[in-house]
């Protein structure tokens, strides 16, 4: 058996394969990390380097992220390349004790490091693992073309998105009762991007990234991969409906019908976003 043979990398190749497919990777953009649990990187061990690659410094630090184990894909490597040759274009990183460096411990093997944007991945799950008390465990960023062309017409707030995303397709609702929030357009890869979207998650499981993408967050691979292609395809359905109509809505989901939605399926709405009844 080989390690990309175990459930968990299946699972990851797959959700790779699976954004490729929809389009959503164009050359290298995008990028997916995993924390894996106790018992899983326990099991992964046996797989790892004899000798594992220097200590690197992210330059940001997580207390509640010492001594972990993520997997991640590779910077520069493309998500279509993935299911082809794994251990090429993911790795298996170990965060040291003091919670700001990690070392490479299994994969690119033809070299490499893992994705740019790393150090805000890595924040971002330091934010996501507190707020969910520990069941967070993806964050993936993609560059989906529909909630990047909203981007192009309707004011940057969380509010405008997430009424236009409700609006669109009823799950949405309850699929993302929260809302999502929506960072300004800012160089990537950097500090102040990983500073802000981090900020955003506190509040949100997911954040759109002005021209760019959106980054997404959840407890397994499934359910982070199910609200990227949620939230896009109701900005699919917005964008077509904007495009047909000239800009003119005939109709659309009333405030009480997502309240309606909220209370039947047992989901607490983000009140801020609708409208007083
Ligand atoms: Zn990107």
């Amino acid at each position: 058996m080989k390690i990309t043979d175990t459930e968990i990398l299946q699972a990851f190749i797959r959700t790779c394969e699976d954004g490729w497919l929809q389009g959503w990777h164009e050359r290298n953009g995008g990028n997916l990390t995993y924390l894996l649990k106790a018992e899983e990187a326990e099991a992964l061990k046996p797989f790892f380097r004899e000798a594992c690659g220097e200590w690197v410094q992210m330059g940001v630090q997580a207390e509640n992220l010492r001594g972990t184990y993520f997997i991640a894909t590779g910077s520069g490597k493309y998500f279509r390349n993935v299911p082809l040759a794994p251990e090429d274009n993911l790795c298996i990183l170990e965060i040291n004790d003091a919670g700001d460096s990690w070392r490479i411990v299994w994969g690119l093997e033809k070299g490499g490091r893992p994705t740019s944007e790393f150090p805000s991945h890595f924040l971002n799950h330091s934010v996501r693992k507190e707020v969910t008390k520990g069941e967070n465990r993806v964050i993936y960023h993609a560059h989906p073309v529909n909630i990047v062309a909203m981007t192009y017409i309707l004011p940057l707030t969380a509010r405008d998105f997430t009424r236009a995303l409700w609006k669109s397709e009823t799950e949405c609702p309850v699929v993302f009762p929260q809302g999502v929030g929506v960072a300004p357009w800012m160089v990537p890869g950097g500090a102040e991007i990983a500073h802000v979207t981090s900020g955003l998650m506190k509040t949100y499981d997911a954040a759109v990234w002005a021209h760019h993408g959106l980054f997404v967050s959840g407890p397994d691979l499934d359910t982070a991969f199910g609200l990227m292609h949620t939230i896009e395809k109701a900005a699919e359905i917005y964008m077509l409906v904007q495009s047909a109509g000239g800009g003119r809505t005939g109709q659309t989901i009333p405030d009480s019908g997502i309240r309606d939605i909220a209370r039947d399926f047992g989901v607490t709405i983000n009140e801020a976003f609708l409208n007083a009844e």
